[in-house]
């Protein structure tokens, strides 16, 4: 039987690892689909402390490997599909596999939304990005969209206008979902303009870059052609915890409930990063959760012994 296996290989994983590694609990990772998280489809990051001339995400999460697997850690590459209780700890399945572990730290994540069209693939990290902290700093003076109407949308609008004053929100809508002290900040911001009823159907560019989107109406579905540099979609996040349903507590966005120690409503399952967090989702708070997660591990097998 396993002491710890961790769900998941970003950057909430991958430092729990390290510190239940180190603390001789050699863990076990299973990977998930997108090994190293998030982080492996971002360019360069810039907010990370202790990287003054910032760090491609790429770079940062086989770093952050390659620091797991000198301490110890293991990694097994698939998605958990079950996990029930046994006597004395919890069975995962794994494809074919079953794996025997005394406690869990949940690490999968959130996905954000996309708008699924063909033409997004394409010009994703070529001037559509689905985060303005991360890739904000990159459209000085450039004309960019924001594409949702929720609290996220707000923010990042708002923060776009440090760098650019043609920042345009795009809603589907007549009106924000957002609370009302965002969607105010964003009304008074001479820097933000809104266009009303209006979604994106397709990105255009010249193959490398994008430059323009076709927007239409959602009251007359008459379609135009607008340009931009940039677009942000701010249209929400989905946890990856679909496979929990039953076994643990969820709340009512389906993210993992935990408390302020990373404990979630089941004994000896802990939680780390953006599955639990619908808030910050920043890769600093990601491994700062990952690190009290396996702390809390250490000490609750401590305990259990
Ligand atoms: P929300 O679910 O609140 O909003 C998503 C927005 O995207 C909605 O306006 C929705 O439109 C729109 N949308 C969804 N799907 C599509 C689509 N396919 N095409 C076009 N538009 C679409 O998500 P957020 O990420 O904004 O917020 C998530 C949670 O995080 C919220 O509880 C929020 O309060 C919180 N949060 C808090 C912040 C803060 O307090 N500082 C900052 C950021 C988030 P429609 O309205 O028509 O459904």
């Amino acid at each position: 039987m396993e002491k710890l296996v961790i769900l998941g290989s970003g950057i909430a994983g991958l430092t729990a690892a390290i510190y239940a590694a180190r603390a001789e609990l050699t863990p076990l990772i299973i990977s998930g689909m997108e090994e190293g998280g998030q982080l492996t489809q971002t360019t360069e990051v810039e907010n990370f402390p202790g990287f003054p001339n910032g760090i491609m995400g790429p770079v940062l999460m086989q770093n952050c490997k390659k620091q797991a697997e000198r301490f110890g850690t293991r990694f097994v590459y698939g998605v958990v599909e079950k996990i029930e209780r046994i006597k004395d700890g919890f069975k995962l399945k794994v494809g074919d596999k079953e794996i025997k572990t005394k406690s869990v730290i949940i690490a999968t994540g959130a996905s954000a939304r996309w708008l699924g069209l063909p033409s997004e693939q394409k010009y994703k990290g070529r001037g559509v990005s689905s985060c303005a902290t991360c890739d904000g700093a990159f459209y000085k003076n450039k004309e960019v969209l924001i594409i949702g109407g929720g609290d996220a949308a707000m923010e990042e609008a708002h923060f776009m206008t440090k760098f650019t004053d043609k920042v345009t929100i795009v809603h589907r809508g007549s009106e924000f979902r957002a609370s009302k002290i965002m969607q105010e900040r964003v009304l008074e911001n001479k820097k933000i303009k809104i266009l009303w009823n209006k979604t994106i159907t397709e990105f255009l560019g010249d193959g490398k870059k994008l430059n323009a989107v076709k927007l239409q109406d959602t009251k007359t579905n008459k379609i135009n052609e607008m340009k931009c540099d940039g677009v942000f979609l701010a249209i929400g996040h989905i946890p990856n915890t679909s496979f929990l349903k039953g076994f643990v507590d969820l709340d009512e966005k389906e993210y993992l409930k935990a408390d302020r120690f990373m404990h979630t409503s089941v004994e000896g399952v802990f939680a780390a990063g953006d599955v639990q967090d619908y808030r910050y989702r920043q890769a600093i708070s990601a491994a700062g959760s990952g690190c009290m997660a396996a702390i809390e591990v250490e000490k609750y097998l401590r305990e259990k012994k």
